[in-house]
C-alpha cells in the first residue's frame, strides 16, 4: 500500500505521509449519539470512529520540512510508520533539515525520537510554538484528563533531544517561505494548524480540530477526552469549519482519511468534505 499523497501548491511541493491507522474506542469520545455508541461498542472495526495519522512533508528549493512525525510503536501494530512514509516520499532521514510540530501529543511527536531517546532527524531544526513549548516544559504541569506525566515526559524528551537548534516562534509566524503556523488553540494551548501560499494557491492544514472525520464533520459537538481546553476547542472547530467552508480552501490535516485533500462545504447542520 501507498503511504504517500503529493500536490503541488504553486511552487511548493505537499506530501502527506501516513504513519498508521487506527479506530478510536468510544471511551474517548464525547457528545457521541446513543446509536453511534453503540455501533461503536459493537465492532472495533468500524467506519465512524475509525482515524489516520498523519505527517506532511514540505518542499521548497532545499528545504525539507516534515510536519509532525507519527507516533512511533506507542499506538500499536498499525501505526509507527514515518520512515517508511518518508522513503517512498524520496527523503532520508538525514535530509529532512526542519521539523515543525503542530502540538506535543505523542501521536505527532513520537516519531522524532529513537527509542533511546536521540534524535531521528540529526541534520533538522526543530521549530515550536513559543507557547505550546511553555505549556509542556513547565515545572509544575498540572496533567489535564489523558495529558499526564507519561505525555508531558515525552514532550521534554523532545525538547532536550533537539535543545541545541530548537526555534520557538509565535503563531502565525513563518516556519519557511511560503509556510506559516495557523493558530487553533484549545486542543492544547499551543496547537497549530499551517498555511503553504505560493502563486495563487493555497492549502490549508486544520490540525487535530477533527480526529474522526466520519463523526466531527456531521457533528462538530462531538469531541474527544483529548483536548486540553474543551469549550476552546469546541469553539475553535466550529470556527475553522466555518472559515474554510466559507473561503473554499484546499483543507487537509492531522487525522484526515483519504483521499488527503480537498475541500469542506456545509451540509445539513454539520459540514461534509466535497466530492467536487
Ligand atoms: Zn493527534
Amino acid at each position: 500500500m501507498s503511504r504517500v499523497s503529493s500536490i503541488d501548491i504553486g511552487s511548493i511541493k505537499v506530501t502527506s505521509l501516513l504513519d498508521g491507522e487506527l479506530v478510536l474506542p468510544a471511551e474517548v469520545l464525547l457528545n457521541l449519539k446513543d446509536e453511534d455508541a453503540q455501533t461503536i461498542r459493537d465492532n472495533n472495526e468500524n467506519k465512524l470512529s475509525s482515524s489516520n495519522i498523519n505527517a506532511y512533508l514540505i518542499q521548497n528549493g532545499e528545504r525539507n520540512l516534515l510536519v509532525d512525525a507519527g507516533c512511533r510503536e506507542l499506538f500499536g501494530p498499525t501505526c509507527g510508520f514515518i520512515k517508511d512514509a518518508l522513503a517512498e516520499a524520496g527523503v532520508s532521514t538525514q535530509q529532512v533539515t526542519d521539523v515543525f510540530l503542530t502540538h506535543l501529543h505523542p501521536d505527532h511527536i513520537a516519531g522524532t525520537l529513537n527509542t533511546d531517546g536521540t534524535a531521528v532527524f540529526n541534520n533538522a531544526q526543530l521549530h515550536l510554538v513559543d507557547i505550546e513549548h511553555d505549556f509542556w516544559i513547565k515545572e509544575n504541569f498540572d496533567a489535564v484528563e489523558v495529558n499526564g506525566a507519561d505525555w508531558e515526559n515525552l514532550a521534554q524528551a523532545v525538547v532536550t533531544a533537539y535543545k541545541d537548534r530548537l526555534n520557538l516562534l509565535s503563531q502565525g509566524k513563518e516556519i519557511m517561505p511560503g509556510v506559516n503556523t495557523v493558530a487553533i488553540p484549545g486542543h492544547t494551548p499551543g496547537h497549530s494548524g499551517f498555511r503553504v501560499d505560493s502563486g495563487n494557491d493555497s492549502l490549508m492544514h486544520l490540525g487535530d480540530i477533527i480526529h474522526l472525520q466520519n463523526l466531527q464533520l456531521i457533528d462538530p459537538n462531538v469531541s474527544t477526552v483529548f483536548d486540553i481546553d474543551y469549550d476552546t476547542a469546541l469553539l475553535s472547530r466550529k470556527r475553522v469549519l466555518d472559515m474554510v467552508s466559507t473561503d473554499k480552501n484546499l483543507c487537509t490535516s492531522g487525522h484526515w482519511l483519504s483521499p488527503k485533500f480537498g475541500h469542506i462545504e456545509r451540509h445539513g447542520q454539520g459540514f461534509a468534505v466535497s466530492s467536487k
